[in-house]
């Protein structure tokens, strides 16, 4: 796998969202985080350990928020990094930030489901994030959610 096939990352992010917990009031999300040199440094998937974690959370829990191959990777995250959450304090938007991941690649934005109007591409693009879209794997990304009323 050449180091950033931003396409094969998304769809082994979108198999892991598989394995989630269905949960009627939740995403299923998978997150993946690559190294600059292509390697994966983490994974992580929705309730993955708790009912309340996503799978940027997840990934980020995994390896120590100092970890120097950060400043240089990058996360897919199969939806949108949220921007507001009622289940824990720091939002995976902030938790990108604070973990200086450079590059966020989604597939799919965050649909006015939960939240009005998620945030995560605008406060991670003015952080100075870069953040790639794959719409045409958001159907696969959406996909992993018929359990809700989308
Ligand atoms: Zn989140």
């Amino acid at each position: 796998m050449v180091p950033f096939d931003d396409h094969s990352w998304m769809r082994r992010a979108i198999e892991l969202a598989r394995r989630c917990p269905p949960a009627a009031g939740a995403y299923s999300v998978g997150a993946v985080i690559v190294g600059a040199d292509g390697s994966e440094i983490a994974s992580g998937y929705s309730r993955e350990v708790d009912d309340a974690v996503h799978a940027e959370e997840s990934a980020l829990a995994k390896i120590p928020v100092d970890d120097p191959r950060l400043a240089t990777a990058t996360i897919y995250s199969t939806l949108e990094p949220c921007s507001q959450r009622r289940s824990r304090p720091r939002t995976c938007a902030q938790l990108i930030l604070a973990a200086g991941i450079p590059r966020v690649v989604i597939a799919w934005r965050e649909p006015s489901l939960f939240v009005a109007d998620c945030q995560g591409f605008e406060l991670l693009t003015a952080a100075g994030v870069t953040v790639v879209e794959l719409p045409d794997l958001a159907d696969q990304a959406r996909a992993v959610n018929a359990h809700l009323a989308l």
